[in-house]
């Protein structure tokens, strides 16, 4: 898995993720690779019970974010009371094992 790269639409602007091979706002396809900058904001979260193999614990909760620069994206939650709206500080790093290799991720703490 790679970096979390978003792509940012050369003609108009728009920030897409993941990546399409045309923008969906004026179908252009010049895109600039831009990467999830500053603090981001807790738009929704959710717990999961049923995790994939290669996960010890018992439960997860996953978030979704909006960084600064507009870009939205998933990561894990490493937040013990979140609240929609909350500021956050995105890592990358292991977040689970599958086949002997680590996987990386974004994880979201919080900014303070
Ligand atoms: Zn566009």
């Amino acid at each position: 898995m790679n970096k979390l790269i978003a792509y940012k639409c050369k003609k108009c602007g728009r920030i897409m993720y993941p990546r399409h091979s045309r923008c969906l706002s004026c179908n252009g396809r010049a895109f600039e690779e831009i990467s999830p900058a500053g603090e981001c904001k807790l738009l929704t979260y959710t717990q999961i019970w049923n995790l994939p193999w290669g996960i010890d614990e018992r439960s997860r909760t996953l978030g979704i974010v909006e960084f600064e620069n507009g870009v939205k994206a998933m990561g894990w939650l490493k937040v013990r009371d979140a609240k929609v709206g909350m500021k956050l500080k995105a890592n990358w790093e292991a977040v689970r094992v599958i086949k002997g290799q680590e996987v990386c991720g974004l994880t979201l703490y919080p900014a303070r």
